[in-house]
C-alpha cells in the first residue's frame, strides 16, 4: 500500500472545512485528475475549476485568422502542432484552408519545422509558436538553429504567453491554485511565493496520482489556517531557481509584450514576441501582417470556462452540437482543453464534482 497516497486520500475525503474552490491552471492536470478518478473522491465542499492553462484554448481567434491569412494570402507553409489545425477562426479552420489548397504541415516539435524549412528552401515556412514557459524554450531553440544554419526561410508567428499576469487576473475566481509543475520547473518558485503577499495561495503539483493527491491534500490542510500559503508539492522536479538556462535562451530571442487571451482579454506584459534584433524571424514583420481582431462564435462559452466562471456542462452546446469529433470551440479541440476532458472522462452528466 502506498501510505502517502492513502494519507492524502484520507485528508481529501475527510475534509469538512469551509467550501473551497481550487483552480487547476494546467490542462494536463485537468485531464489527469479526471483520468485518475480524483474528482470522485472530493467532498461537496471542494470544487475543482479549470483555468486558463491550455495554450491552444487561450489562443484567440485572431491568431488563427492570422495563420490562415499567411497561408492563403502570403502563400506561406504553416507548420503547427495538430490541435491548432482544428481550432475555428472567424470563418474557418486551418484544416478548411488546407482542404482548399493551403500548405499546412503538422509537426511534432519546432525543430521539425526548421528541418522542413531547410529541406524546402523555395517555401516560406512559418511555425505557429503557442505555449507557456514550458514550451517557449523549444521555439527559441528552433530560432537558434535557424540562425546558426542560416536557414533564411523560417519564421515564427508568436502567441507565447507567460503565467504571472494570468495568476493575478484569476485570483478572485479561486481560493487556491494547483500550480502547473512543468511551468514552475522553468520559472522556479519565487513567483508563487511572492503571490502569497497578495493573498494568493496554492501548491505546485506533479502529474502522478500520488503527486496530485498530495498537492490537493496540502491545499486543504493549509487552507484551514485562513492565511495565504505556498507549498512546492513537486520538489523532485521543481527547484526554487527553476531552469535558468531555459529562461536565458528565451531572453535571447524574445521580449515581453501585451497579449490577448481568449476569455481574459488583453493582459499587460503577459506575452512574448521576437526581439527586434531578430525581426526577419517574426512572421508579423516579415509578411507585413495586417492587424486582425477576430470574431468568437457567440454560442461558445470557452471564454467563461477559461476563467473558471462556468463548467463545460453549463454550455448548451456541450456534448450536443459540440463534441471532440465536431468541436465548435478551442476547449473541445485541444487534448488539454476542459471541454474535451469533461467529455472524454465524464460523458454527458457524470463525474462533475
Ligand atoms: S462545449 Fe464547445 S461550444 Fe461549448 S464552451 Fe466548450 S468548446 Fe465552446
Amino acid at each position: 500500500m502506498n501510505t502517502a497516497i492513502e494519507r492524502a486520500r484520507a485528508i481529501i475525503t475527510g475534509y469538512r472545512g469551509p467550501k473551497i474552490r481550487i483552480m487547476e491552471v494546467c490542462g494536463t492536470h485537468t485531464h489527469e485528475i479526471f483520468r485518475l478518478g480524483i474528482r470522485s473522491l472530493l467532498p461537496e465542499n471542494v470544487e475543482l475549476i479549470s483555468g486558463p492553462g491550455c495554450p491552444v484554448c487561450v489562443t484567440p481567434v485572431s491568431y488563427i485568422d492570422e495563420a490562415i491569412f499567411l497561408a492563403e494570402e502570403r502563400h506561406a507553409t504553416i507548420c503547427t502542432f495538430g490541435d491548432l489545425v482544428r481550432v475555428p477562426g472567424t470563418e474557418k479552420t486551418l484544416a478548411d484552408a488546407r482542404s482548399r489548397g493551403a500548405r499546412i504541415q503538422v509537426v511534432y516539435t519546432p525543430l521539425d519545422a526548421v528541418t522542413y524549412a531547410e529541406e524546402h528552401p523555395r517555401e516560406e515556412v512559418v511555425f505557429l509558436s503557442v505555449g507557456f514557459e514550458t514550451t517557449t524554450p523549444s521555439a527559441c531553440l528552433a530560432l537558434k538553429r535557424a540562425e546558426a544554419q542560416d536557414i533564411a526561410n523560417f519564421s515564427l508567428l508568436t502567441a507565447n504567453k507567460t503565467m504571472p499576469a494570468a495568476y493575478e487576473a484569476m485570483a478572485s475566481h479561486t481560493d487556491a491554485y494547483l500550480y502547473p509543475g512543468h511551468v514552475c520547473a522553468i520559472t522556479g518558485t519565487s513567483l508563487p511565493e511572492s503571490l502569497t503577499k497578495q493573498g494568493i495561495s496554492g501548491a505546485v503539483a506533479g502529474f502522478t496520482a500520488s503527486e496530485l493527491l498530495t498537492a490537493l491534500a496540502v491545499i486543504l490542510e493549509k487552507s484551514r489556517s485562513g492565511e495565504p500559503f505556498f507549498v512546492n508539492a513537486y520538489p523532485r522536479v521543481v527547484r526554487p531557481a527553476g531552469n535558468p538556462a531555459a529562461r536565458a535562451l528565451v531572453e535571447t530571442y524574445m521580449e515581453p509584450c501585451d497579449a490577448t487571451w481568449r476569455g481574459l482579454g488583453t493582459l499587460k506584459a503577459s506575452g512574448l514576441k521576437i526581439r527586434p534584433a531578430f525581426a526577419p524571424r517574426d512572421a508579423r514583420v516579415r509578411f507585413s501582417l495586417p492587424s486582425m481582431s477576430g470574431r468568437e462564435n457567440p454560442a461558445c462559452h470557452c471564454g467563461a470556462i477559461l476563467q473558471g466562471l462556468e463548467r463545460p456542462v453549463d454550455c448548451p452546446l456541450y456534448g450536443r452540437a459540440c463534441t471532440p469529433d465536431h468541436p465548435i470551440g478551442a476547449c473541445m479541440v485541444s487534448r488539454e482543453g476542459a471541454c474535451s476532458a469533461y467529455y472524454l472522462y465524464g460523458g454527458l452528466g457524470r463525474n462533475f464534482a
